[in-house]
């Protein structure tokens, strides 16, 4: 009877390397629950959508530690124990670069990548334990204000994060710094079904009885009642309890170091926040606005008791907008339309600056060792996406890619700096933008204006076509704070508020004008590839088997777009060009000398024996090494066939 299949734990040692093979090695090995599998020196993480006993467990830490890779069954642990050997051994740093697609199990795997860093760099003394500690704390906390539920992945990260480990000579964690990159704004005033918003509005509104002063304090209660939330009619995630996970946030708050009266204030912004949403206008008169009711004027008074700043200011900086002539300042009225728009504004950049803060903060209370030569990166970045309507983010996060992938020489560059030229020209619209592009990158070959598109463009990207809808791309662009907006907050009675909005001095840009977020993007995605390319990469890539995140489902043409996507295909092809499969002497002997048997009989070395038989079978270009035959692709397809026929 034949041994039941059971794949191979790197693909490179396929006979037959191409695409069938691959899928069906890695569907063969997630059936059986291995859903680690190397390819070559990257490592294929298949999301199981369960947990799988002991894969994570201490014991099994122990086992990875120091052992060569390819000894032990292909593991997070393996790859992360290679690069910390490398760090220690040549004085390098070393990076791991997580991607995938959205539920792809990225931030999961980065976070077993840390822990292992914990557990290899870790104190013994519990004393000395705190940095490991806050590095590992920071997850939950940066989950609570940067994830959501979106119809991909129940808990899916909306921002993208590099986290720098540092290590002192002894090879001990000595210090760490926290990147992030693109928070979803627009999601904290605007969401759909099935989604939700930031999961910390949830976790306050859930604040369990026992913090019930906290419901007293913030006025919550029922999510249901928060325009901010009820967009969408889900409200609670299967499996997850918002006021336990509240609890959680504030203990692991309270590990990184952000202290009673900082959660205080940063829980008062987030209730402020659903409280703002409320605040609805009507019409009056020609084109002004005034509170839709009662129940606006309540919310707007909680705003303004929970930003400690004055009602009537608050009123006055969603309502009206300064016109500044030469000779004076006039107020204009907004129409309900602009005042809800302004709302949102103030919104989004409230929680965005409390993000920020949190960052800062976590990385200001983790610590930074300046003495550090050593670091190791792990970079959770969202992979590819292409959307039926891919807007600014999907540009932002796919030339993110196309850099990963170090692709990027033949894109057309210069697209940020024409949105930026458009967008501080005032009668610019989104027209005029995709015009200029029409124009300008008519002759790139990886650039296309589709047939009749008055304001779409396409990039042909390594992965593929995507299109672009530039309708909203000069708004996304536009980081701008309303003056009215930041005069408001900056006088907040509450300084920790107050802090968010500092005053304007000549460092910070002026409010009110224009800078760049793309701009402001690509320099950040230039220092992260600076410290990249300064470091010894290593590669896993996420997979997602299902769209329904079910477990023990694999779905062929999913997976292998995302293996192409994620260059694991084109690494595979590589390798086709050059020797893709190896065989020990003795093995390749013993599995193909049947084609020759006389070279048995002859007393010769097991290298002789072997070209005797590929120069039986015909096949030259092949390479015989030290203690192994080094075939081309398709040689040992060929070497079967001539056995088959026997
Ligand atoms: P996004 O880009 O949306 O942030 P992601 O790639 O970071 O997605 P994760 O949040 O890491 O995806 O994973 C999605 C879900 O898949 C997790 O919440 C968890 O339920 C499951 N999952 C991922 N990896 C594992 C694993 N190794 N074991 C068990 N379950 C996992
Ligand atoms: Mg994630």
């Amino acid at each position: 009877m034949e041994a039941p299949d059971t794949g191979v734990d790197d693909m490179t040692k396929l006979s037959y390397l191409h695409e069938p093979a691959v899928l069906h090695n890695l569907a063969t090995r997630y059936g059986i629950k291995e859903i680690y599998t190397y390819c070559g020196n990257i490592l294929i993480a298949i999301n199981p959508f369960q947990a799988i006993s002991h894969l994570y467990d201490t014991e099994l830490m122990d086992s990875y530690k120091g052992a060569q890779l390819g000894d032990r069954s292909p593991h997070v642990f393996a790859i992360t124990d290679v690069a910390y050997r490398a760090m220690n051994n040549e004085g390098k740093s070393n990076s791991i670069l997580v991607s995938g697609e959205s539920g792809a199990g990225k931030t999961e795997t980065t976070k077993m990548v840390m822990r292992y860093l914990a557990y290899l760099g870790g104190h013994a003394a519990a004393e000395a334990r705190t940095v490991e500690r806050k590095v590992l704390e920071s997850n939950p906390v940066l989950e609570a204000f940067g994830n959501a539920k979106t119809v991909r992945n129940n808990n899916s990260s909306r921002f993208g994060k590099f986290v720098e480990i540092q290590f002192d000579a002894c090879g001990q964690i000595s210090g760490a710094a926290i990147r992030t990159y693109l928070l979803e704004k627009s999601r904290v005033c605007q969401i759909s079904e099935p989604e939700r918003n930031y999961h910390c509005f949830y976790l306050l509104c859930a604040a369990p009885p026992k913090s019930c002063q906290e419901i007293e304090k913030y006025k919550l209660g029922d999510p249901k009642s928060f325009h901010y939330l009820n967009q969408s009619s889900c409200y609670e995630l299967v499996g997850v309890d918002d006021s336990h996970d509240y609890l959680a946030t504030k203990k692991a708050m309270d590990i990184v170091g952000i202290s009673v009266e900082e959660q205080d204030a940063i829980f008062r912004i987030v209730a402020a926040i659903l409280h703002l949403g409320n605040i609805a206008f009507a019409l009056e008169g020609e084109d002004s606005s005034v509170l839709e009711d009662d129940k606006a004027k309540f919310h707007l008074q909680v705003t303004a008791e929970l930003l400690m700043c004055d009602l009537e200011a608050l009123e006055t900086a969603l309502c009206k907008r300064n016109m500044v002539t030469p000779e004076e300042v006039i107020k204009r009225s907004l129409d309900p339309l602009g005042a809800a728009i302004s709302r949102d504004g103030l919104a989004k950049t409230i929680y965005a600056r409390l993000f920020d803060w949190l960052v800062k903060k976590i990385n200001v209370s983790i610590g930074q060792d300046p003495d550090s030569k050593c670091l190791i990166g792990v970079l959770d970045i969202y992979g590819f996406e292409s959307f039926k309507t891919s807007s600014f983010e999907q540009f932002c996060i796919n030339f993110t890619n196309e850099k990963l992938q170090q692709h990027f020489n033949q894109k057309p560059g210069g697209i940020i700096s024409l949105l930026d030229e458009t967008c501080m020209f005032p009668k610019s619209t989104h027209e005029t933008f995709a015009q200029k592009l029409y124009q300008t990158f008519k002759d790139h070959k990886r650039f296309v204006k589709p047939k009749l598109a008055r304001t779409e463009f396409t990039i042909v990207h390594y992965a593929g076509e995507v299109q672009y809808q530039c309708d909203q791309f000069l708004d996304k662009n536009k980081d701008y704070i309303v003056p009215e907006h930041q005069e408001l907050l900056s006088t907040s009675k509450c300084s920790f508020i107050a802090s968010l909005f500092p005053s304007l001095n000549a460092e910070t840009p002026k409010s009110g004008k224009f800078s760049s977020i793309g701009s402001r993007f690509k320099l950040q995605l230039q220092q992260l590839m600076d410290i990249l390319n300064s470091t010894e990469p290593h590669y896993i890539r996420c997979i997602k088997p299902n769209s329904d995140l079910r477990p023990e489902i694999f779905e062929n043409v999913s997976v292998l777009q995302q293996l192409r996507s994620g260059g694991v295909l084109e690494a595979i092809r590589v390798k086709c060009e050059g020797y893709p499969t190896n065989r020990i002497f003795s093995e390749f002997l013993e599995r193909f000398s049947i084609l020759v048997p006389e070279v048995l009989k002859e007393n010769v070395e097991e290298n002789v024996a072997c070209k005797s038989i590929m120069e039986k079978v015909g096949l030259s270009n092949y390479q015989i090494g030290k203690t192994k035959i080094f075939l081309r692709a398709g040689q040992m397809a060929e070497l079967d066939g001539r056995k088959a026929k026997l």
